[in-house]
């Protein structure tokens, strides 16, 4: 469990094995490469893409949640997967001769939809070997116009009952996670840069595995976060789905030496002691 800019996160990720990023005050979580027990109770999980490591475990929850006598879960996937993974649930429902009862929603960008926190969740596309989305997470709040800020009280009151509008809703960009990406994705969506806590990939770290390599299985080095450091207008960041032949020793000594002060500052490892083990 770790809290970054106010925002509490815990999952496990490690790349090409598992990853599950749990926000329990939003109450939802983010794919499901294997089902711990603190991802039964959440009833929306949006899932970047449709690798193993990311969703080997939908139909696991699925079951486990009717086992345990609770509402059937809603799954958020990108559009175009949508049909496919209906009829990978069919297949388990016919074999497990169960209901499984689940929604499974196709939200692709342009798209939303409202978080049991109130947040709004708008996904992107990240560049990956498959289809896959990343999601920007926004609260939003209704606050005083500008016009009206440091107007006195009893005059806010005597407008409000004239039935001034006095507040718009402000948006602010809370969080927001890429999925398995190229780091083009930094460049092209400003919520990437811009959100209070970003949680981004990087899969591998030194020279064991070039830019090159990295990029044809379509994952981001951390090189290539390096050279755009000055991009990050975040509070604070998540590296995660290291590759396992990083140990975590490794994984820590490698940032620690090689990431430039001004991200170094900002940036948490999602290592094996900040994840969640049940
Ligand atoms: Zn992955
Ligand atoms: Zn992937």
């Amino acid at each position: 469990m770790v809290r970054l800019a106010g925002i509490e996160i815990r999952g496990v990720s490690e790349g090409g094995i598992q990853t599950c990023l749990d926000l329990p005050e939003v109450k939802m979580c983010f794919d499901l490469g294997r089902v711990h027990e603190w991802a039964v109770p959440r009833e929306l999980v949006l899932f970047t893409h449709a690798h193993m490591d990311h969703m080997g475990g939908i139909a696991a929850h699925t079951a486990l949640r009717h086992l345990r006598r609770l509402p059937p879960p809603r799954y958020v996937v990108p559009p175009e997967n949508a049909a496919d993974i209906e009829a990978l649930l069919e297949a388990w429902r016919r074999l497990d001769r169960s209901r499984m009862e689940c929604q499974v929603i196709g939200l692709g960008p342009g798209a939303q939809i409202e978080l049991p926190n109130r947040w709004i969740a708008r996904p992107f596309r990240s560049p990956h070997r498959v289809i896959t989305q990343g999601y920007g997470l926004w609260s939003n709040k209704h606050k005083l116009k500008p016009e009206f800020a440091g107007a006195p009280p009893k005059e806010i009151r005597r407008l409000k009952s004239q039935g001034v509008e006095l507040t718009s809703l402000v948006e602010t960009p809370e969080f927001v996670f890429t999925g398995d990406t190229l780091v083009e994705v930094v460049e092209a969506q400003e919520v990437v840069r811009k959100a209070r806590v970003l949680a981004i990939e990087v899969t591998f770290l030194d020279e064991r595995v070039s830019v090159a390599e990295c990029r044809e299985k379509g994952h981001t080095h951390l090189e290539e976060l390096i050279e755009r450091a000055d991009l990050f207008e975040n509070e604070a960041i998540l590296l995660l789905h290291f590759s396992t032949r990083y140990t975590e020793r490794q994984i820590l000594g490698l940032l620690e030496q090689r990431l430039p002060d001004k991200l170094k500052s900002k940036c948490s490892a999602f290592v094996r002691s900040l994840q969640t083990r049940d």
